[in-house]
């Protein structure tokens, strides 16, 4: 069962390998980078990573293709994203155990992030025959006005430990077929993913005949980012991760008048009203609050319940988070993985600390487990902490599985509450009133990009826009119209007449 055992890292590099094989995926041998997988806390191998000159190289190939890749029919475009698709359906299974492997996520979440690729390609190549512009009304006779979309050039994409893959997918299968090629730094934590993700994306190009060079991996660290943000030839910088990133990164894409794209952290809350069905409620929680081990940028990190259903609400969720298997990725059962590194627990411990500190009582977990059988790991029982108030710890993200439980007593409360924080990625309601619904989802109820009316505020689908509001970045991904991030608006007006008519009844000559 969950948790009995841990497999060994020589067992884990077996199946990284076979799986890489299956994909007929090379990984760039060398040193620089080292992959770790949080499942023992051990390394698996090393890793090339790119130095300035193959930044260089990377983003001057790219931008060289850009000029081929712009001419190319959108829907013909569409045709390599549909072949990366079909590669994902055929090897789901060993993307997933990379995603496992590397970032710890259980089997069914892995799985889920894979899928996430497949549907956001599918998506991509149903809007390669989408990119509309608009006709508008001309104030002036014989006059037609209409704007035209246009690729915009290199996207340098920036990802986090966190969705090793799919965030990659969401940015670059819109981005390819909106004309752009992609220079792709993926997070330092899980470089065989992305070995693995570029890898299926070369062999989707030689498959279909499109030019390999409109994708570009570079393995490192901060400083390999940091050359994509300063790069005047990167037109758009799409950047997720930590506030503490966006802070650094924006103001510098921004000051040589680039544009960035910034998905940032979350400090995620749920209401819990009176009228709310508990059942459903409660198992919405547990997967929002513990599922991924409170690592994902929409995890539930403040829970505001209603006075009247508080003590009920906690009752039901201690009963839950003692029951949560917590231990192997791999094993069946297993629902809470490994933190992603033992200063992600750490940081869980200070967070606990300092909750404690300001008046919370831990109703359940928070400790650490299986240090006996993996001590070099991260394995932590989710916590569920009752809070006074909403004090400094709690306006913060941890990111950890750590649930802040507060109570209510109105609506208007809760929801002043609920917007009391720096960031504003997802919200939630659980509720059987509709008016309070309502009240929720309007320009007075939840200040983030992310509304939800009983479900959690995580596992977004990929066709709405994902993205959220203040401290989270503003920026806008995936599905709706988020691809316009990736193109340019060119304004056009045709005079189709004979008679030169100027705007706003101008005279001259
Ligand atoms: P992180 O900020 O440590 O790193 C993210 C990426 O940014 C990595 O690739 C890293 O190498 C790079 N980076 C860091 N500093 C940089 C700099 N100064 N210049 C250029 N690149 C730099 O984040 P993480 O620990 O990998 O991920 C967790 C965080 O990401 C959480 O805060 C989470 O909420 C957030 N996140 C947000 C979203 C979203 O869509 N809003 C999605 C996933 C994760």
């Amino acid at each position: 069962g969950a948790g009995a055992g841990i497999p060994t890292t020589e067992w884990l590099c077996e199946r990284v390998l076979a799986a890489l094989g299956r994909m007929g995926v090379e990984v760039p041998g060398g040193t620089g980078l080292t992959a770790l997988t949080p499942v023992t806390g051990e390394p698996l191998c090393t890793l090339l990573a790119a130095d300035a000159a193959e930044v260089d190289a990377a983003v001057a190939a790219a931008h060289e293709a850009f000029p081929g890749w712009r001419a190319t029919p959108p829907p013909r475009r569409g045709e390599l994203v549909r072949r990366l698709g079909d590669l994902l359906r055929a090897h789901k299974e060993d993307v997933a155990d990379l995603v496992t492997a590397e970032a710890g996520k259980i089997r069914s979440e892995a799985l889920g992030e894979v899928q996430e690729m497949i549907d956001v390609c599918d998506f991509a190549v149903g809007l390669s025959r989408q990119l509309y512009g608009r006709t508008i009304a001309s104030e002036r006779p014989g006059h037609r006005l209409a704007e035209s979309w246009h690729p915009l050039g290199v996207v340098g994409v920036v990802s986090a430990f966190n969705f090793p893959c799919a965030v990659w997918s969401w940015n670059t299968a819109v981005a390819l077929v909106c004309g752009d090629p992609v220079v792709w730094k993926p997070s330092e934590v899980t470089p065989l993913t992305s070995v693995a993700c570029h890898g299926l994306l070369r062999r989707a190009a030689r498959d279909v005949g499109a030019p390999p060079e409109v994708h570009q991996l570079l393995l490192g660290g901060r400083g390999v980012g940091a050359a994509l943000v300063d790069d005047p030839r990167v037109a758009l910088l799409s950047a997720t991760g930590s506030t503490r990133m966006g802070r650094e990164v924006g103001p510098r894409v921004a000051a040589r008048l680039g544009r960035s794209l910034l998905e940032l952290g979350g400090n995620n809350a749920a209401i819990v009203a009176p009228s709310a069905d508990l059942d459903l409620a409660v198992r919405a929680i547990v997967f929002a609050a513990a599922g991924t081990a409170g690592q994902r940028c929409t995890s539930l990190r403040r829970l505001l319940v209603h006075r009247d259903v508080a003590d009920e609400v906690a009752e039901r969720l201690t009963a839950a988070y003692r029951g949560l298997p917590v231990g192997d990725p791999f094993a069946e059962g297993t629902l809470v993985g490994p933190l992603i590194r033992m200063s992600a627990l750490e940081r869980m411990r200070d967070g606990l600390g300092r909750a404690r500190a300001e008046g919370g009582a831990v109703l359940a977990g928070g400790g650490r487990v299986l240090a006996d059988r993996a001590p070099e790991a991260a394995y932590a029982q989710p916590a569920l902490v009752r809070m006074p108030g909403q004090t400094a710890v709690v306006r913060e993200e941890t990111f950890a599985p750590l649930l802040y439980v507060l109570e209510y007593d109105g609506l208007e409360q809760a929801i002043a509450l609920h917007n009391d924080v720096p960031q504003g990625l997802s919200s939630a309601i659980f509720t059987r009133d509709q008016r309070e619904a309502e009240v929720f989802l309007s320009a007075e109820g939840s200040d983030c990009g992310i509304a939800n009316v009983n479900i959690g505020t995580s596992g977004a689908e990929i066709g709405g826009a994902f993205g959220g509001e203040k401290d989270t970045g503003g920026g806008r991904e995936s599905g709706s119209d988020a691809w316009r991030a990736y193109m340019r608006r060119a304004t056009n007006t045709v005079n189709y007449g004979s008679e030169l008519a100027l705007a706003q009844n101008v005279s001259f000559l």
